[in-house]
């Protein structure tokens, strides 16, 4: 039904729920994974030495993000990528959500924000409300 599957990550419990029920979804369907990291923007008139270091720490926490999220996907029949982008999370999602012609994304009901009242977190909300594809939502 679905070949392929984008899952956003940001580190979160939540998010490691959408990772592992996308993993279900690829062994049922047969599907391509990728799984989507959003890391926040750079200023870019930070200067040297700042600027290095701050690319080098994002990209740093971006991989074990993913890394993590790699773990818990499981053995999957089909390929599992992963990427990360700088940029707001739905902007990102959405633009490898075109890029790479995915016919579903994961996300989970919630992230890292500290609102535990939230039914659903704001860049969950903007991904369904922008997505030209079917969302996946997982509490
Ligand atoms: P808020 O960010 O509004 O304070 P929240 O952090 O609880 O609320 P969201 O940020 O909307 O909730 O997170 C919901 C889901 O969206 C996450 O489980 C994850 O799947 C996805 N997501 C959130 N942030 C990112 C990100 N930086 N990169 C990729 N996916 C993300
Ligand atoms: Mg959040």
């Amino acid at each position: 039904m679905f070949h392929k599957i984008l899952v956003g990550v940001d580190g979160s419990d939540h998010a490691l729920r959408a990772v592992r029920l996308a993993g279900e979804l690829a062994r049922t369907c047969h599907a391509d994974i990728v799984i989507v990291h959003a890391y926040p923007p750079i200023p870019p008139d930070l200067g040297e030495p700042n600027l290095q270091a701050t690319i080098s720490e994002r990209l740093h926490e971006a991989n074990q993000v993913l890394e993590r999220a790699l773990q818990e996907v499981g053995f999957t029949p089909r390929t599992v990528e992963t990427e990360a982008l700088e940029g707001a999370a739905p902007d990102v999602i959405l633009r490898v959500a075109e890029v790479r012609q995915v016919d579903l994304i994961v996300v989970g009901s919630r992230g890292l924000g500290a609102l535990a009242s939230l039914l659903l977190g704001s860049q969950s909300q903007e991904v369904i409300q922008r997505a030209t594809c079917p969302v996946l939502v997982v509490r």
